[in-house]
């Protein structure tokens, strides 16, 4: 039945107006958000909110234009904001700066000024997309959906380092370190997001060695009877490492320190084989997240109009699920970028025989029509 008028205007009223700050950074940057962005607005149309968004410089275009990779004024619009989206940043022209002035020195740095202390990076297999895992079909089965929780502000990253002479010898050191504080709220993270999934935490640590894992291990502990709906188990990162390949269907949320998820991590998302479509959500104590593709600014193929978008569209269902609550619309958005998939549509670093190749914004099209 058609809505009244009077319908209209109350719906108008009670709409949810969200505020997005954009990061749509360098080399392919800008040409991927603006293709989450008619997918978060066609899904705001749907589902009944609106976006606001600001625009602000990061990276090797805010270089250029302020002499800085992150200008005050780049965070003083995040902090306003109740998300994020970032595309990539980086790129040749900005190669040969010094490391506190190269673009990526932005990404560490908005990571700090929004206190976003966990990195969510969901490690998925898309069933048309098998044929990318580089692992054979009977070891991944049906599906592989692993979301990996990374502590993102604290041990060995940020722990006491430096460099001595001992004995005429000269040596370097690194502190993995981690307070309970910095373990329960990482934990919690996982926890809560293993509620949202298939309520399994395994977590991740070298307790049979490193005293910073026994604390981390204990307080991971204590956290769990908090959720005593959720399985969690324990596996030394060593043997995580090997079990990521030799059986990932058994993970639903691995739970790890920095460095541990830093590289299962990456691990997790080589096994899902496509980089264009892996997104990420880093999160702090309140709602807001920022939300990126894992794959950088891609300067091989700026310019050409055949990025993949579905990465940074994924970060925006990630986005809707984690930092604006509109679970239904996230929910949409993931399964209209399946369902573009089912349908045969593949950028050229997706491309397989059989497939229609189709370009950035064909892309973006058909995730919104997916979505209608
Ligand atoms: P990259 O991820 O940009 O590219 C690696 C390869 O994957 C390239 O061949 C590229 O064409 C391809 N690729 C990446 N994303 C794609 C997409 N969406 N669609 C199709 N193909 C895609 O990594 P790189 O080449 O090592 O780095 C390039 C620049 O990006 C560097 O300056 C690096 O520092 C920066 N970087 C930024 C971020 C970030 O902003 N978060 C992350 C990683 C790298």
């Amino acid at each position: 039945m058609a809505d009244s008028p009077l319908r209209r205007q109350e719906r108008k009223i009670v709409m949810n107006t969200y505020k997005v700050t954009l990061l749509r950074g360098d080399g392919i940057g800008p040409e991927i958000v603006a293709e989450a962005v008619k997918v978060l607005d066609a899904a705001g149309k749907k589902y009944g909110f609106a976006v606001e968004y600001t625009d602000a410089l990061m990276g090797g275009c805010a270089i250029d234009a302020t002499g800085v990779p992150l200008p005050q004024e780049t965070i003083d619009k995040c902090l306003a904001a109740d998300a994020v989206l970032l595309g990539a940043v980086g790129g040749w022209k900005w190669d040969t700066l010094p490391g506190n002035l190269r673009p990526e020195a932005g990404l560490l740095g908005i990571r700090g000024a929004l206190g976003l202390f966990a990195n969510l990076r969901p490690a998925k297999i898309y069933g048309p997309l098998k044929g990318a895992c580089p692992l054979r079909p009977d070891i991944i089965g049906d599906s592989m959906d692993i979301m990996v929780v990374r502590e993102l502000t604290g041990g060995i990253y940020f722990g006491k380092r430096g460099r001595e002479t001992v004995d005429g010898v000269e040596a370097a050191y690194d502190t993995e370190y981690y307070t309970t504080k910095e373990v329960e709220r990482i934990a919690r993270i996982a926890f809560e997001s293993a509620r949202k999934r298939n309520k399994k935490v395994h977590n991740i640590d070298k307790a049979n060695v490193l005293e910073s894992s026994r604390l981390w291990r204990e307080t991971v502990l204590r956290v769990a009877k908090d959720y005593p709906d959720v399985e969690l188990q324990h596996l030394y990162v060593d043997n995580a490492a090997m079990q990521l390949v030799r059986n990932p269907k058994q993970f639903d949320v691995m739970l790890c320190s920095n460095i541990f998820g830093d590289i299962l991590s990456d691990e997790a998302s080589q096994v899902a084989g496509s980089i264009g479509m892996l997104a990420s959500a880093s999160l702090g104590e309140g709602k807001r997240g920022l939300y990126e593709p894992i794959h950088g600014s891609a300067p091989d193929i700026a310019g050409q109009g055949i990025a993949n978008p579905l990465a940074t569209i994924l970060s925006v269902a990630m986005m809707l699920r984690y930092s604006l609550d509109e679970m239904d619309a996230a929910d949409a958005i993931e399964k209209a970028v399946e369902k573009v998939l089912d349908d045969g549509l593949r950028t050229p670093d997706i491309y397989t025989e059989g497939c229609r190749k189709i370009g950035t914004v064909e892309m973006g099209d058909a995730v919104v029509a997916a979505l209608a």
